[in-house]
């Protein structure tokens, strides 16, 4: 290949999506310590429990023998689905992240292995796919409607960046930079115009891009955008939206197809904003943000409303249970949301965030750290009779596309929650610990999301005037401080260290109801305090939940809990509410009803705790009376 002048690269931020340029800078996850509450619960249970078991199945479930076949190390058959190295290079930016937290000599090992086992896995020009090297070598390329060969290869580009930035083995890079180049090679200078059906690859190059300064991967990045939807993609039996390829990205009015597909296109498309400035871009990706929050979005956030393609579905199609709600997608949603952020500094996107990250995403994970949703529905009925990925979270799948993603978000959750800003330091996420950037020093003192009061305190600051930026939620029917149109309230000042400013926020709970278009909620409402959406598991119930109706108007308690056993620390919501029984028997339709009332009491329990007991029936939407 040519030799191209490469850029000069700025000084590295230690976490994943860093544009080059632009008013707000991430900060880096060495910079931002989350020290208590439950997101430190998360990250510590994730480096004690869920990656330790994530290392485990990277040798249990093919993804490391697989490439042992492709090095030619070992005989045997190829295990588990073509995209199957995905699965160790998500595990890789996990520990990536986890070192640049706290470093260990474990995960240096496993990332020196892994990295030595993919050099000799490689093909001598850049190419590397487990899957095609060992069972389809005449198919390279040739299969890009569902191969996943450039999904893979994204997956690869950000574990190394992830690596590079955090400091672990630099041959991960090596091999990560070889590959890019050979796509580079194959589809930018060599005029193949195949795109990938799954789209990942395109947030992945633009990243390598911002590492290294070398612009083609830049621009294959936005040709891999610009020719979708022109059809180049084969059909691969799912049809032209499954892959977005039914309209050129600026002309695509809604998501559509594959949730998770859709949802890390955007996060590159919104990357490539960033790095170039093409207006285009943001304006078509905010088009589809406003439709998808207003019609296509569940109260948890989740994204899919059908199980058939792992799709989003019609507008206002949003049935509580038959939602799919990959956990993958709500990951790529916060991916997508974070970039819009950074992008255009406005609050909606990090309120989606928060309510995203407490809810769809949160829920993927057990209390303890070792069994994963696939699917996150908003009920569960006894029957159970689907059990593939549905049904109760279980330790490993053999499309094991969610487990990995969840830890290696967790493990960056302190990127997420503040930004440097022209004139001073934005908050968007709430959580006890210190967020440093240059010469200011925070500390955050907060029971979040328990609790609305949010103490924070300068520590250290350089005497200059300087705004500090809090978001209020927009779910906050009140608060101490007032937001701009932005969702943020601004105090500019020159700080001094041991100065505080407290933000009280509204955490009185909500009876929501979903818009009436949406046929599958009407005539019901949800519980929702703070940012956590709550659930009624039939574990906390005195009646069957299918039977519970919530009375409007009737007060809602809130009772904290220490320790719920299988649970934890909780605040659970009760409310006085009806059991109505109908008659069973016969057809379900009746032109008269006689139905039974009881009064009852109904308990809530964060939708995010579900599934920790018996594994019974749960709702999150409840009739009203
Ligand atoms: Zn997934």
């Amino acid at each position: 290949m040519m030799a191209v002048p490469e850029q000069t690269v700025p000084e590295q931020i230690c976490g994943p999506a860093v544009p080059r340029e632009g008013a707000r800078r991430p900060l880096s996850v060495r910079d931002v310590q989350i020290t208590g509450g439950l997101l430190a619960r998360w990250q510590r249970t994730n480096r004690e429990a869920s990656i330790p078991l994530g290392l485990r199945q990277m040798e249990r479930s093919g993804a490391v023998p697989n490439l042992r076949l492709a090095a030619g190390e070992a005989e045997g058959e190829f295990k588990g689905y073509r995209f199957q190295d995905s699965d160790l290079y998500k595990q890789l930016e996990a520990v990536a992240w986890e070192h640049a937290r706290q470093p260990a000599p474990e995960y240096e090992e496993f990332v020196a292995e892994s990295a030595a086992l993919l050099a000799r896995a490689q093909r001598p020009d850049g190419y590397l796919n487990s899957h095609y090297q060992v069972v389809k070598p005449d198919k390279i390329y040739a299969e890009l409607e569902y191969s996943h060969e450039m999904y893979c290869a994204g997956h690869l580009f950000q574990a190394a960046v992830a690596g590079a930035r955090a400091g672990t083995d630099g041959r991960l890079l090596d091999v990560a930079r070889r590959f890019a180049d050979h796509l580079v090679e194959v589809f930018l200078t060599g005029g193949d115009d195949g795109v990938d059906g799954h789209a990942e690859v395109e947030t992945a190059l633009v990243e390598l891009y911002r590492l290294t300064g070398h612009r083609p991967y830049l621009e294959l990045a936005g040709k891999l955008v610009d020719n979708r939807g022109k059809g180049l993609i084969k059909d691969s039996g799912m049809g032209m939206l499954y892959a977005q390829d039914h309209l050129p990205v600026r002309e695509a009015g809604t998501a559509v197809g594959h949730a998770v597909r859709q949802l890390y296109l955007e996060a590159g498309v919104v990357d490539l904003y960033l790095e170039t400035g093409d207006e285009s871009l943001l304006e078509c990706s905010v088009r589809r943000w406003e439709d998808l929050v207003a019609t296509k979005t569940s109260i948890t956030g989740g994204h899919g409303s059908r199980h058939d393609g792992e799709a989003f579905g019609e507008r206002y199609e949003l049935p509580p249970d038959r939602a799919y709600n990959e956990s993958c997608a709500a990951i790529a949603s916060i991916h997508w949301n974070w970039r819009l952020l950074l992008a255009t500094g406005h609050g909606r996107y990090a309120d989606l965030i928060e309510r995203t990250l407490y809810n769809a995403f949160a829920a993927s994970t057990s209390a303890d750290g070792v069994r994963f949703f696939y699917v996150n529905p908003l009920q569960r009925r006894s029957d159970l009779v689907e059990d593939a990925y549905l049904g109760r979270r279980r330790e490993w799948f053999a499309c094991a596309c969610c487990p990995p993603n969840i830890m290696r978000l967790v493990s960056s959750l302190g990127h997420y929650l503040a930004t440097a800003e022209p004139d001073g330091l934005a908050v968007h996420q709430y959580a006890e610990g210190r967020i440093v950037s240059g010469d200011v020093a925070l500390r955050v003192e907060t029971d979040y999301p328990w609790d609305g009061r949010i103490a924070v305190t300068v520590e250290r600051a350089p005497g200059t005037e300087w705004a500090l930026r809090l978001r209020v939620p927009a779910w906050s029917a009140s608060s101490s401080l007032t937001p701009g149109d932005d969702g943020y309230a601004v105090i500019r000042r020159a700080w001094k260290p041991g100065d505080t400013v407290e933000l009280e926020l509204d955490m009185t709970p909500r009876l929501v109801r979903a818009h009436r278009r949406v046929d599958a909620l009407r005539g019901c409402a949800a519980v929702e305090r703070g940012p956590l959406v709550y659930c009624f598991e039939q574990a906390d119930q005195e009646a069957a939940v299918d039977d519970l109706a919530l009375v409007p108007g009737a007060p809602l308690r809130v009772t904290p809990v220490d320790d719920l056993p299988g649970v934890g620390r909780t605040v659970l919501i009760q409310t006085d509410a009806l059991a109505v029984t109908e008659p069973e028997g016969g057809l379900p339709y009746r032109t008269h009803h006689v139905a039974t009332t009881t009064g009852v009491t109904a308990t809530a329990i964060p939708y995010h705790q579900w599934d920790n007991r018996d594994g019974g029936p749960m709702r999150v939407w409840i009739p009203l009376s």
